[in-house]
């Protein structure tokens, strides 16, 4: 028996690296442009004494302004710190069973994570040879299903009509379809929630709304799964969200044309770099996210990888089944993507 008998070891989830220095940086999948201008002058108007006091536990706030731009109420609303947090805890909450908990295999990376943290047995479910995500591999016995909609790193996104089938077909499961890039072109499935109280639909500021820095991140569900969370919460840590990030994320929701100016450059530009992409001959999937995922079928993804980061350009590759041969490309502002496509001319010829 020794002292690290007793330690928990887990396998952390590794996310892209925030390199210091000027690099051109397309791998987390953040907003290349500012928050909107109203978020500054919130931080600017919150006053520093005010930091003596505890935020407000319950994020009230920020919930009713949530509420009101989504047409929900705010006791179907929940934040956390980031997406991250409102997964971690949505795990905790609704994947308590014995039955497995039911995921892509090609999917956000940190959902086998959060299952061998907590103890929950899940099996993942293989998106087919496409990538598409078949609702009719969902309907045997789970303890829960969750799934990204549009999943990341394909960019893919699932039509509504999926969705509804899945979460039709499981009415004694919570599915968590994770939204965190919704907003650059798939269909919500907020509309759902009316008709089904096992859908539980998490979204973030962290991409559309350029708040990654300050974590921010949200759920909707019925009032009754969303009490669940709290309690899970409040028996963790009652202050989740800091005074500033409270401000902030009001100010990222009111903005509403700054958000919408927003997402139509990152479209057009996405759409810009795909084309430029298939002219160089890569395969790239039809992305409704704020990054590309592309194959370039004579030349190995990892070298690329490598080749771009020695020249100061920082993509995201993954070393795992299935897609080893990809690059995930986040968009970047017109000028990072033709320095990328310019330096990929440049690989291609010498790697090829
Ligand atoms: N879900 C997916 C699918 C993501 O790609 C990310 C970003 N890494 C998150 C959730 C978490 O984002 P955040 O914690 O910044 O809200």
């Amino acid at each position: 028996m020794s002292l690290y008998d007793n330690i928990r070891r887990v396998t952390p989830y590794i996310p892209g690296e925030q390199p210091a220095g000027k690099v051109v940086k397309l791998n987390t999948n953040e907003c290349p442009y500012a928050p909107s201008p109203r978020v500054a002058e919130a931080i600017a108007a919150c006053d520093a004494d005010r930091l003596r006091l505890y935020p407000e536990p319950d994020c009230l706030s920020l919930k009713k302004v949530i509420a009101a731009h989504y047409e929900v109420k705010p006791s179907e609303v929940f934040i956390g710190v980031g997406s991250d947090d409102v997964l971690a805890l949505a795990f905790l909450t609704f994947f308590a069973g014995q039955k497995p908990v039911l995921f892509p295999d090609v999917t956000y990376s940190f959902y086998d994570v959060w299952a061998k943290l907590y103890a929950i047995p899940y099996e993942t479910v293989p998106l087919a040879a496409d990538f598409t995500l078949r609702p009719e591999d969902y309907a045997h016995t789970n303890g829960g299903i969750i799934f990204a909609n549009p999943n990341a790193p394909t960019g893919l996104a699932l039509p509504l009509t999926g969705v509804e089938e899945i979460l039709a077909k499981n009415p004694e499961s919570v599915v968590i379809v994770d939204e965190a890039y919704v907003d650059f072109g798939a269909e919500t499935a907020l509309p759902l929630l009316q008709d089904y109280e096992n859908l539980v639909v998490v979204r973030t500021m962290s991409k559309s709304r350029a708040l990654a820095g300050m974590r921010i991140g949200y759920a909707f569900a019925s009032t009754r799964l969303i009490r669940a969370m709290e309690d899970v919460k409040a028996s963790i840590n009652s202050y989740t969200m800091t005074t500033l990030s409270l401000a902030a994320g009001k100010a990222a929701i009111e903005d509403e044309a700054y958000f919408r100016e927003t997402l139509a450059k990152i479209i057009k530009t996405r759409e810009e770099t795909k084309a430029a992409l298939q002219k160089l001959g890569f395969f790239v999937t039809e992305s409704k996210t704020n990054f590309l995922f592309a194959r370039k079928p004579d030349i190995s993804a990892q070298n690329l990888f490598e080749g771009l980061r020695e020249r100061g350009v920082y993509v995201r590759y993954f070393k795992k089944p299935r897609i080893d041969e990809h690059l995930r490309i986040t968009i970047g502002t017109d000028e990072e993507m033709t320095r990328l496509l310019e330096e990929l001319k440049c690989l291609c010829i010498k790697l090829r």
